[in-house]
């Protein structure tokens, strides 16, 4: 075991998650994919072994940290890009049963290759935008919990994103600084979609120290037909 993997195990397992040897080397092949692929396609302007453990791994675990996943089985990650944070907490928790919704064909091509590489099951990687698969019957009001990391606004997120949650499920929204006016300028988005906040919570990276908070979000009722509105109008014309 390198030094990165030596304190990536010891700190999630404080975490009560104990990654095996399969699982650490999965990790390694991720790592390597994906600076390899971000040659050829910008997937990320992370590359160095020890920051990508930190600020893609670590970071995208962090959300089990506050939200049980062995109580979780259909998990939909919105604007995933190189697949942050699903892949993370797919590789940790091996029974999640994955969607993956992104706009940019280059990054599901990635991705579709990463889950082979990695043999990970039950992972679903769908090309196109959020606006106009959650529209779609098999994957409206049906998750249990709905991701999204640094996509948008959490105005815009909640039309992206809360179409997807099953009634009671929950949408996780993982952001960086301090989300409090966001959470302000978001009210009339999750009252349109009908969600409410359930808990927020703020986390800190372990070296880089940097802020995190998560905003959980739970969804009350079925998704209003006129939601999500055609594509690219939650981005240009947020529900404020
Ligand atoms: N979640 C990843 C992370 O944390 O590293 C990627 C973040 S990247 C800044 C945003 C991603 O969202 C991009 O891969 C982009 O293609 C995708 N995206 C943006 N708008 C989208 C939409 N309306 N539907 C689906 N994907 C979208």
């Amino acid at each position: 075991m390198n030094q990165t993997e030596q304190w990536f195990s010891e700190l999630l397992s404080e975490h009560g998650i104990t990654l095996s040897e399969e699982q650490l080397h999965q990790f390694d092949t991720y790592y390597r994919l994906l600076v390899e692929w971000n040659e050829k396609m910008n997937l990320t302007g992370i590359t160095e072994r020890e920051a990508v453990y930190e600020k893609h791994f670590y970071d995208s675990i962090s959300l089990a940290f506050v939200k049980d996943m062995t109580s979780i089985k259909r998990l939909a990650d919105i604007g995933s890009g190189a697949g942050f944070p699903s892949i993370p907490l797919k590789i940790c928790f091996p029974d999640l049963h994955i969607t993956i919704v992104d706009s940019l064909n280059k990054r599901i091509q990635f991705l579709q290759h990463l889950v082979t590489e990695l043999k990970l099951e039950h992972v679903e990687c769908v090309h196109g935008r959020a606006e106009d698969i959650g529209r779609l019957l098999e994957h409206r009001d049906s998750y249990d919990l709905v991701t999204a990391r640094a996509v948008a606004r959490l105005a815009a997120l909640n039309e992206l994103c809360l179409p997807f949650v099953r009634k009671h499920g929950v949408f996780a929204a993982m952001k960086g600084a301090d989300p409090a006016d966001e959470l302000k300028e978001a009210k009339r988005s999750m009252f349109e979609l009908k969600a409410k906040p359930l808990s927020s919570h703020h986390l800190k990276l372990p070296f880089e120290q940097s802020d995190r908070h998560l905003i959980l979000i739970e969804k009350t009722s079925g998704t209003p037909s006129k939601y999500p509105r055609k594509a690219g109008l939650p981005l240009k014309q947020p529900l404020i």
